[in-house]
């Protein structure tokens, strides 16, 4: 899955490198994945889309969606561009060929869907046991505090982690175990603070978090330990992330700690990330 600042980087790169281009092969599961979802039999994705230019591309609640004419293919999974001529990978579990010759491969991380459907019918492209989420993205205006209360409310979630608030859930459009480091840094929370301590001062400060840190990393073009649609890092320099870990925190100088907690690392600094 991919997280929100990389579906905007991949989803502006998608747009700018293969507007126009016409779809001239499809190969769905090539390499079967137990958590890669499809909208019905994958083997039908040729006869959905060879033939179709694409016509732009956006991001929808997270998710990177390539329209291609009437047929729509909506994304979760990292992408990778391929020049004509460029070796492809060996696994995938969707690669998308066009007429000169370039493609681009997806390949699952964790989990992530590909769905493929015809604009406006997509009751019967997205899976009911996947059905996408329809909340507004911290990068979007209807995100805003008192939404950001709605959420917190009626104190369902005071017995939760910061990180269990955040992360899980899919709470929260977007918001995922990676981009949550840098989010709790900024706000000076520990990722196992539980919600019901904080004050209302920190909760704004959580909330404001959100909005610039992934307002910033998707400005950047996502983060440094994410791939972009080139296979380059993006340009957001992680302060909480493996690529720190062990360093002075530069906010306080303490060493930064990484610690197995809720199915993944969290990064976080004992000195200003108290709990
Ligand atoms: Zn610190």
């Amino acid at each position: 899955m991919i997280e929100l600042p990389e579906s905007y980087a991949l989803a502006e790169q998608v747009k700018k490198t293969l507007t126009g281009k016409r779809i001239s092969n499809v190969v769905a599961n090539h390499s079967p994945h137990g958590f890669a979802w499809f909208s019905g039999d994958p083997a039908d994705y040729p006869a959905k889309l060879v033939g179709k230019n694409v016509t732009g591309a956006h991001v929808w609640s997270g998710n990177v969606r390539i329209e291609a004419e009437e047929m729509r293919l909506q994304i979760s999974t990292p992408m990778r561009y391929h020049a004509p001529g460029e070796k492809r990978p060996a696994k995938h579990q969707l690669l998308i060929q066009f007429e000169d010759g370039s493609a681009i491969s997806c390949t699952v991380q964790m989990w992530g869907c590909m769905f493929c459907y015809e604009v406006g019918h997509e009751s019967e492209g997205i899976p009911i046991a996947c059905s996408t989420n329809t909340n507004p993205s911290p990068l979007e205006d209807e995100f805003d505090f008192p939404y950001f209360c709605r959420l917190a409310e009626p104190g369902g979630t005071n017995a939760l982690s910061a990180k269990a608030f955040l992360a899980t859930e899919q709470r929260i459009v977007g918001l995922g175990n990676g981009v949550l480091q840098d989010i709790l840094w900024t706000a000076k929370i520990h990722p196992k603070r539980v919600m019901g301590t904080l004050s209302d001062a920190e909760f704004r400060c959580m909330f404001d978090a959100v909005k610039t840190v992934l307002r910033d990393m998707a400005a950047q073009g996502g983060r440094d330990t994410e791939r972009d649609l080139f296979g380059m890092p993006g340009g957001y320099r992680t302060v909480m992330s493996r690529k720190t870990v062990g360093n002075p925190c530069p906010r306080c100088g303490e060493t930064i700690r990484k610690e197995a907690y809720l199915g993944g690392s969290i990064y976080y600094c004992p000195g200003c990330q108290g709990l």
